[in-house]
């Protein structure tokens, strides 16, 4: 075996160590279900409130762990740090993935600690989403958007970096507009109702009186969210910071619904422009492949997006875990009288809308030489 060769057996086998804050969450205990097995990534560092910190992570979690499988052994039995305590971190990892839920500019300052600290910071709290010069990565969509990495270390003084995931409610319909603009169809209205998951609340979330036999249409600043966030990662860098895209206009209806998990989302788009047919729209989106697919990143859907036929689908329960959960299910193109096309797009929130989508940034930037 050449020197070359042995050193890419050897990075390959020694796993980067990664913490989680607000490891004790929702999001935070799917981080650590997901990394069980991860070929390149081992969890050597848990964080979370001060009254988990001082506990062992299995008895922090005991009675409010999410799945069926046990707690994995290894973390188990790592001791829970308070989040706050960046000093604690420092070389007990290379990186973190934050899923703290506190007051934003709480989240906001303790994320850039880290990132001051040397410790990169995969985030999935919108603490850091308007930041100007923070990445907000949908890896198939906006991973050109990395190149700012160094311009914002240089701007902030930091060591380390930040970058974030986008809201949950977005993913089941931005991949898919997205892969017909990558091919010159402009779309330039988007009219969407999303039907979104409990388990998108945190844990324990609504509560169970208010939301069995019942739809609430309200989640507070998801339709924001939704409407605004968009246009950031359909953006592009100029003077060294993210300037939003002005050819797209969103208007957002969000609703919570008695489903655990997969977010659901009812799409009409205009086009601007050359309007493509039903076959071949379905055709791109079938077609679709982006950069995490050509570098064949571990959690990477080999088809981000999956178009069914049945006149019924996608459903939350039958499609939220097409390909580890990671690929948005689509269905019931046709056309729209209003606008010109409109679809029904579902994805899991807590693995490609959260956990998992923050699994795929990192193998992104870990196979770009960021980490
Ligand atoms: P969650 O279940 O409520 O978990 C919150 C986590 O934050 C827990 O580990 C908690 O620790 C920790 N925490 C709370 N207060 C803290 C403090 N003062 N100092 C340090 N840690 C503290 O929330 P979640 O649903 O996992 O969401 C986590 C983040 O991901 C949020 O920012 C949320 O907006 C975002 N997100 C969620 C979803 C989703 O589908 N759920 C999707 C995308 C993004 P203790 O257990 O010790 O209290």
């Amino acid at each position: 075996m050449t020197c070359m060769a042995f050193r890419e057996v050897r990075d390959r086998m020694v796993k980067v160590r990664v913490g989680i804050l607000g490891a004790t969450g929702m999001v935070g205990q799917m981080y650590v279900k997901l990394l069980e097995n991860h070929p390149w990534f081992e969890v050597s560092y848990v964080a979370a409130s001060p009254s988990s910190a001082g506990k062992r992570y299995s008895e922090a979690v005991a009675s409010r762990w999410h799945f069926g499988t046990g707690v994995p052994r290894n973390v188990g039995q790592l001791r829970v740090q308070d989040a706050s305590a960046v000093e604690k971190a420092l070389g007990e990892c290379s990186f973190v993935f934050s899923a703290l839920e506190m007051e934003k500019g709480a989240i906001r300052d303790l994320e850039s600690k880290y990132a001051q600290n040397d410790i990169p910071v995969i985030s999935n709290a919108s603490a850091h989403r308007w930041t100007e010069d923070v990445p907000m990565l949908i890896p198939e969509v906006n991973y050109e958007h990395l190149d700012i990495i160094p311009i914002q270390k240089k701007n902030h003084g930091w060591k380390g970096f930040i970058v974030v995931k986008p809201n949950c409610s977005l993913q089941s319909y931005l991949t898919p507009i997205h892969a017909l603009q990558k091919v010159g169809f402009k779309v330039t209205k988007v009219v969407v109702t999303t039907l979104q998951a409990v388990s998108g609340a945190g844990y324990p979330g609504v509560d169970t009186l208010d939301i069995a036999d019942n739809i609430i249409p309200f989640i507070s600043g998801e339709e924001e969210k939704s409407e605004r966030e968009p246009l950031k990662i359909l953006g592009k860098i100029e003077n060294n910071k993210f300037a939003d895209s002005s050819s797209i206009k969103i208007s957002a209806h969000c609703n919570r619904v008695p489903v655990l998990d997969g977010h659901t989302a009812c799409v009409s788009v205009e086009f601007g422009g050359k309007k493509p047919s039903g076959t071949q729209i379905i055709q791109i989106w079938r077609d679709f492949r982006s950069l995490p697919q050509e570098l064949k990143l571990p959690f990477a859907p080999e088809q981000p997006i999956i178009y069914r036929e049945e006149e019924d689908r996608p459903q939350p329960r039958k499609d939220r875990n097409n390909d580890k959960g990671m690929a948005v299910t689509v269905g019931r193109l046709r056309e729209c009288n209003v606008l010109d096309y409109r679809f029904v797009g579902v994805s899991h929130n807590t693995v490609r809308g959260a956990a998992g989508g923050g699994i795929l940034n990192a193998e992104l930037l870990k196979a770009k030489g960021f980490l």
